[in-house]
């Protein structure tokens, strides 16, 4: 039978969150002892435990159909092998959230990144930076480092880096200052789908599917709460990303009671804004599946 074979990375801020993720479409492994390949037991899906930046290249290369990356790789790895249509994103998985940032020393003047025509960029992802940067019509020359590019404009390598930045701070650690944001990334589930076995197919839209279900969990809640009949059409407005909810009598009362699943983050403000309209014993509740 058939076997799809996902890579995640082996150890880094992307592997709990990919494992994670593939545990909630339902799989489950048996560790093998060198922790290098893992079976699946309840789903004919295996993973392969490896560094990230190998991860497109398995892919193009055929060792695996499916792979958990971050955009910033698999676009590097794409640009640098001009093989866009081979590598496709199935499906963006809401963590592993970073931006590929321009950065220029503190203490030097600069306004934008249109200054930075002619000089030199240390970065770690060439091809994306040069491509960023000439869409903008920029020219510069790039500095090629595998790690600690934050270093380089000190000990006058280059002039600017181009950088994965979350919070900022090893930027200011380092005196860098944050010019421009060339690229937004995230961990997405790429896969090499064109040339697989209909038998595959099968296996891997049954696993989407699954995704797309614990994706939306993810993002949902279920609301219930008591409210006077008058005020449906206003409270189910007031619902983030409803629009029929169901509706139930209360017995002996003039009030009812709605139930919805709101398809978008339910805040404290919603709440309020729901309490104002006349709602009460308002419930939140974490949804753990859902199939369309
Ligand atoms: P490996 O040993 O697998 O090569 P690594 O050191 O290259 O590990 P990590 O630092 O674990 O990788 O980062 C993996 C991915 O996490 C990055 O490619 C990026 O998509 C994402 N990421 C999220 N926030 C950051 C950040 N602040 N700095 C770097 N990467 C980040
Ligand atoms: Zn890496």
């Amino acid at each position: 039978m058939s076997r799809l074979r996902v890579a995640i990375q082996k150890s880094g801020r992307l592997s709990e969150k990919s494992l994670d993720v593939l545990k909630r479409c339902g799989l489950s492994f048996a560790r093998s002892k060198d922790k290098l390949f893992w079976y699946g037991r309840d789903f004919p899906v295996d993973v392969l435990l490896v560094r990230d930046d190998d991860i497109p290249r398995m892919l193009l290369d055929g060792v695996c159909e499916l792979g958990i990356v971050g955009e910033n790789i698999a676009r590097e790895v794409m640009l640098e092998r001009e093989s866009e249509s081979q590598l496709n994103c199935l499906r963006k998985l809401g963590f592993g959230h970073c931006r590929l940032s321009i950065a220029v020393p503190e203490n030097r003047d600069i306004a934008g990144i249109e200054a930075l025509e002619g000089t030199r960029i240390a970065t770690s992802y060439p091809a994306l930076t040069r491509n960023l940067m000439m869409q903008q019509g920029i020219s510069t020359s790039i500095v090629e480092l595998s790690g600690s590019v934050e270093i380089a404009p000190g000990l006058g390598t280059a002039d600017a880096i181009s950088d994965l930045v979350s919070t900022g701070t090893t930027l200011r650690a380092n005196h860098l200052r944050e010019l421009d944001v060339l690229f937004e990334s995230q961990a997405a589930l790429y896969g090499r789908v064109n040339d697989i076995s209909d038998e595959k197919k099968v296996l891997l839209d049954r696993l989407l599917a699954r995704l797309e279900g614990v994706m939306q969990a993810a993002e949902s809640k279920y609301v219930m709460l008591h409210a006077p009949r008058e005020a449906l059409e206003k409270i189910t407005e007031l619902l983030p990303g409803v629009e029929h909810p169901s509706v139930m009598p209360l017995e002996g009362s003039d009030r009812i009671a709605i139930h919805a699943v709101c398809g978008e983050a339910v805040f404290w403000e919603h709440l309020e804004a729901l309490k104002a309209a006349g709602a009460s014993a308002i419930l939140v509740l974490p949804v753990e599946k859902m199939l369309a």
